[in-house]
């Protein structure tokens, strides 16, 4: 398999390609017009391109399934050079608003869920990506080139701001050089210019590796995927949780370089009858004491042969209202895109049902 031109920063590109100025204006192809192929780049003389297209191939993602949602979700099913497949997920924040001549006084804001793995090693027990196992982790590229591609699809500006939110498929941070190349690529000011502010790492809870990526300094947000306050339940939901339990994760956090201004989100995915009591939202306050921490529920989304089911609305409220009359800022998050298979894996899974 060639590299993909995504895989560099400007100063890896300026180091293999002569004169330098070209790399700048490759870059600008790649990023500012999300250039596909070496055709596309007209003022980059053939011979160069003939010798790089001898080494490099420009994107290694191919768009094979494509669900739009009611509420403006689009999820977006990719085939990578070896065949594989992953999802990446387009979501409507903010729509736009408009004065009273119909001028746009504020853009749409959107967001961009983020694969990081083919598959993944966690193992959690409600996750549809676990189920088909690990296979590999994605190249910085092919992680870079899904915001291209949306970005480009969504025919979205290059210098209009995106966040990034990896929480598709796979552990982000099993797959930490080439989540922290991503992310610094992400970063330059020739190509995306997203800020490290604007991207969050979302993890089932690795400590040593929140530990790592804080020495990166890298100024991302993380996002930690608790889900249970006990060590017994979260290990049923997480086996990792044996080797990388509550408290270690909770240290880790306390550890993590925090932009002052922000907190450290907890996901906390509401299981019927297994964690929607109040006894668990209690304890819940308990473990996040002295952390400048929002938490954010979710509501279990079922999918076919799962023994866990989707908490009941009432419960939902009276867990959150619990968390925020003490202290704690707490959001539900809304089921975007749930008539489009909404949580991660369940695209991917559809499809190849649909293909048996
Ligand atoms: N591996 C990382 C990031 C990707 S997981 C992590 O676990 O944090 C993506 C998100 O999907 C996580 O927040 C997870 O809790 C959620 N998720 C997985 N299965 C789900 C399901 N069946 N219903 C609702 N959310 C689910
Ligand atoms: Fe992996 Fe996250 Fe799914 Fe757990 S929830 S199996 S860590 S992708």
């Amino acid at each position: 398999m060639k590299p993909s031109l995504l895989d560099f920063t400007l100063k890896e590109l300026q180091a293999n390609i002569k004169p330098s100025f070209r790399a700048k204006q490759i870059y600008g192809w790649l990023y500012h017009n999300y250039a596909q192929n070496f055709d596309q780049m007209k003022n980059i003389p053939q011979v160069l391109k003939n010798e790089l297209a001898k080494s490099y191939i420009v994107d290694p993602l191919k768009v094979v399934k494509k669900e739009i949602s009611n509420d403006g979700t689009i999820k977006y099913l990719f085939e990578l050079q070896d065949a594989k497949t992953i999802e990446t997920v387009w979501l409507k924040m903010k729509d736009e608003l408009k004065d009273e001549d119909g001028n746009v006084t504020q853009e749409a804001k959107y967001t961009i869920c983020v694969s990081t793995q083919v598959g993944c090693k966690v193992g959690c027990a409600f996750c549809l990506t676990a189920k088909g196992g690990f296979t590999r982790d994605l190249t910085a590229a092919e992680i870079v080139a899904q915001v291209v591609a949306l970005k480009r699809d969504n025919d979205h500006k290059h210098n209009r701001m995106i966040n990034i939110v990896y929480m598709g498929m796979g552990e982000p941070l099993d797959n930490l050089a080439n989540l922290s190349r991503a992310i610094e690529i992400f970063k330059e000011e020739e190509g995306l210019c997203i800020s490290g502010k604007r991207q969050t790492v979302s993890t089932s809870g690795l400590s040593n590796k929140i530990d790592r990526l804080g020495e990166m300094d890298l100024g991302v947000h993380i996002a930690i995927s608790l889900h249970a306050v006990d060590d017994e339940l979260r290990t049923e939901l997480i086996p990792m949780n044996k080797a990388h339990n509550i408290s270690s994760i909770i240290e880790a956090v306390k550890r993590f370089p925090i932009d002052t201004r922000k907190r450290v989100m907890f996901e906390y995915l509401v299981i019927k009858d297994k964690n929607d009591d109040l006894g668990s939202a209690k304890k819940l306050v308990k473990l996040l004491t002295g952390i400048k921490a929002k938490v954010n529920l979710i509501y279990f989304n079922p999918y076919p042969d799962t023994p866990y089911e989707r908490p009941h609305k009432s419960d939902m409220i009276a867990f959150q209202e619990y968390l925020i009359n003490h202290g704690l800022l707490c959001t539900i998050r809304d089921s975007k895109g749930i008539d489009i298979s909404a949580a991660c894996g369940q695209l991917k899974e559809q499809t190849q049902n649909e293909l048996k």
